[in-house]
């Protein structure tokens, strides 16, 4: 069972806190539905810490994600390497616009009782391809048909040289 981390942002920032732990994949209940094949489970860390004098959270994700290649159809692994770090302030207001933001930093309205699963989510979510697929020379499918819906004649002519291609 994993337990849910539920954290007071602010407090865990100043305390210099951390937690770790892993999830399997089924526990993101968006991750599934957008990827439907999603499988897998990820480790995360989450630390706390005051950079400046603001209280901040750096959450790291990593872990293979199993998913469909949205080319060929067949099952592919996806390797997820997260690590953002998060400037708490506490409300929407307090977000810098994007041309005030020179540093472009990350920015979270702190909660007291921030759900870490689904701040875990969010990122894994925004870090997704929107089609995911093999590397063409991986992939069961060779060239761009499926993706442009009629045979390109460049892919069809690589096609029948690599056909032929013997090293
Ligand atoms: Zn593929």
């Amino acid at each position: 069972m994993a337990a849910q981390n539920i954290i007071n942002s602010i407090e865990f920032a100043r305390k210099a806190l951390e937690i770790h732990g892993t999830i399997p994949v089924s526990q993101f209940p968006r991750l599934q539905d957008a990827y439907a094949s999603a499988d897998g489970a990820l480790n995360w860390r989450l630390l706390g810490n005051v950079n400046d004098g603001k209280p901040t959270l750096q959450l790291k994700v990593s872990g293979d994600l199993g998913l469909t290649c949205q080319r060929c159809l067949e099952a592919m692994s996806y390797n997820i390497d997260i690590s953002t770090l998060y400037y708490l302030v506490p409300d929407e207001d307090a977000i810098p616009s994007e041309e005030e933001d020179l540093d472009d930093r990350d920015y979270l309205v702190a909660e007291t009782h921030m759900q870490v699963s689904e701040l875990i989510e969010d990122e894994v979510l925004l870090a997704m391809p929107l089609a995911p697929k093999h590397e063409q020379e991986d992939c069961a499918v060779k060239g761009d048909r499926l993706e442009l819906g009629k045979p390109n004649p460049f892919a069809v002519l690589q096609g029948l040289k690599s056909g032929k291609h013997r090293d």
